[in-house]
């Protein structure tokens, strides 16, 4: 830390992003990436962009919104498109807590809240899991503060389904509900289609996992036009531009191609089930993952020790160190060759 580093700052631990490694080649499977190649209209498009890089991008986002609102059935006022998920969720501890309005959100759950509202001065809870590290919908409603959750929950891959979701949010009028759908198009229930019901509601998605787009940062948040405008308001108080013409160009062919993403999904959910299947026949003990990631652990072999002798095999998953979740590791779902080699792996680590 220099000396001129604000005091503000002094107790804020960053996140740690997962490892992407560049010494050596790895079946990775450690940060919830596709295993599938962009669409091509994705690439097409955002290679004809690039020959506009001389010239700012559009910061609203125009022909975007009108694709991904036509996409969702909602207005383009209801979008903001921004650098990330991360930036949503970002900008929306910013637009709606503070000391006067508190956050609450599981004890396992996505490794970024807590530092979001740490870098904002926000005071927060971190509600147990239950034992089965299910969210107990009881612990939302009527919290009386902002609730930030996944659905599916990071790293447990579970989902509440979207009753449980509409009464958090109906039971919570006065407060924000975020519902960070990261991994939702993996087989959940989307809260979309309750926006023009409760003007609370904000739903935050992402590219980067079932539109094969982490590398191009584009996320989104979806809700009633007031709090998108709050949220415009402060993307245009820091980085208005935060979306390049690339990035813009892939999002809409991306939208543009809902065959592909269909089907892209659709291949993901295959491979789970068909992984779940063998690591269960290997002993593992899983979560009911609705998510492109298992989050598993074998009653043999201790977490860390697994997750090291599989990098030693060429092979990378998220392994965390919290007290509750040691024992698991965190698998991305890859395609059907790296899931085979990651078995294979397993089989002889087991032996
Ligand atoms: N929410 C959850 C639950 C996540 O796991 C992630 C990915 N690390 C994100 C949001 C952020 O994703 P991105 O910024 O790539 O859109």
């Amino acid at each position: 830390m220099s000396r001129f580093f604000s005091r503000r700052f002094d107790a804020l631990t960053p996140y740690t992003p997962g490892e992407q490694p560049r010494e050596r080649k790895f079946v990775k499977l450690n940060t919830n990436e596709s295993p599938y190649p962009p669409s091509p209209m994705a690439l097409r498009l955002a290679r004809q962009a690039a020959g506009d890089l001389q010239l700012y991008p559009d910061p609203e986002c125009t022909a975007l919104r009108q694709e991904a609102a036509a996409r969702f059935g909602l207005k383009p006022s209801q979008i903001l498109f921004v650098n990330g998920s991360d930036d949503a969720l970002n900008l929306a501890f910013m637009a709606f807590c503070d000391e006067t309005r508190p956050a609450r959100f599981p004890d396992v759950t996505y490794g970024f809240y807590k530092v979001y509202a740490a870098l904002h001065g926000v005071p927060y809870e971190e509600v147990p899991l239950r034992e089965d590290f299910s969210v107990d919908p009881a612990d939302y409603k009527g919290a009386g503060r902002n609730v930030f959750l996944a659905n599916p929950n990071a790293p447990t891959g579970m989902a509440l389904p979207l009753a449980e979701v509409e009464e958090i949010v109906a039971s919570n009028p006065d407060n924000v509900v975020l519902i960070d759908e990261a991994y939702v198009d993996f087989g959940a229930e989307s809260a979309v289609s309750l926006i023009d019901k409760y003007e609370n509601l904000l739903v935050v998605q992402t590219s980067s996992k079932s539109r094969s787009l982490a590398g191009g940062r584009l996320g989104w948040a979806l809700g009633n036009e007031a709090l998108i405008t709050d949220l415009n308001t402060l993307k245009y108080s820091s980085n208005p531009y935060c979306i390049n013409r690339m990035s813009m160009a892939a999002g809409l062919g991306s939208f543009a191609d809902e065959e592909y993403f269909r089907w892209c999904c659709g291949e993901i959910v295959k491979t789970r089930e068909k992984s779940k299947e063998a690591l269960r026949a290997l002993g593992f003990e899983m979560t009911p993952s609705q998510a492109n990631f298992l989050f598993v652990r074998h009653p043999r072999v201790p977490g860390a020790a697994l997750y090291a002798a599989l990098r030693e095999k060429g092979v990378l998953v998220r392994h965390f160190d919290a007290p509750r979740l040691s024992d698991y590791n965190r698998i991305t779902v890859g395609s059907p060759e790296e899931m085979e080699t990651l078995i294979e792996a397993l089989k002889e680590i087991l032996k």
